[in-house]
């Protein structure tokens, strides 16, 4: 999955309205974050195989970032790091959470590929990847509503609240159409290059959540 993942961080903002955008979107793709990144020290794999599908044309060796023992680790550090730092409860737990989702997610969407744990572990994945168009629906539909919330839930401040929203979004689907109808990858390693260049992106997210305020009222929604 892939906006899916953002939808949930752009939802988010709804039970943590003081953890910034940036956070909660990077939460919800750390692991896809980990991954380049493991890919590129060689401690992970990505290979692909001929195939119209652009989801299920490729699999992974990922047990370090994308094991569900792995993931749990990874979301009570993210949660706790950022506990460290803020002293926001709800932003915390909202962040872990949100890091966690992402197992879930991918679990429903990949072919049997997620281990999990590391080693020897049993592989699941109930594979909604095997219908490009249910994917697309349900990713479209996720995608939508978390913009949404977040777009209901907050106001931008200036001109950059409101376009440098608008772009983001505009750029997510255009990469997203992008992938499912362009060529795969020429190697692991462009993979990982193009990963970790998504991780430039979060302080533009930073950057425009910054221009925009949350209109909630009353007391957060986790204490
Ligand atoms: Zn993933």
């Amino acid at each position: 999955m892939f906006i899916g993942h953002f939808a949930v961080g752009f939802a988010a903002k709804r039970a943590a309205p003081r953890t910034s955008l940036a956070i909660l979107l990077g939460s919800a793709s750390l692991i896809d974050l980990l991954f380049p990144l493991f890919l590129l020290l060689g401690w992970e794999r990505v290979w692909f195989e001929s195939g119209s599908n652009p989801f299920t044309r490729a699999s992974f060796f990922y047990p370090f970032s994308h094991s569900l023992a792995a993931t749990v680790v990874w979301a009570i550090t993210a949660a706790s790091i950022y506990w460290a730092v803020t002293r926001y409860r709800a932003g915390a737990v909202v962040a872990g959470l949100a890091v966690l989702s992402h197992w879930v997610l991918d679990a429903i969407s990949h072919k049997p590929d997620m281990p999990l744990y590391p080693g020897a572990s049993p592989l699941v994945g109930l594979g909604l990847w095997y219908s490009v168009t249910g994917t697309v629906i349900v990713e479209g539909l996720m995608f939508a509503a978390g913009v949404w919330i977040y777009a209901a839930i907050t106001r931008p401040r200036n001109r950059k609240g409101a376009y440098g929203l608008w772009s983001f979004v505009a750029l997510m689907v255009l990469l997203y159409v992008a992938n499912i109808l362009g060529p795969p990858p020429p190697d692991s390693s462009a993979v990982g290059w193009v990963g970790l260049a998504f991780g430039l992106l979060l302080p533009y997210v930073a950057w425009f959540d910054r221009n925009r305020e949350v209109t909630l009222r009353g007391p957060d929604p986790i204490k």
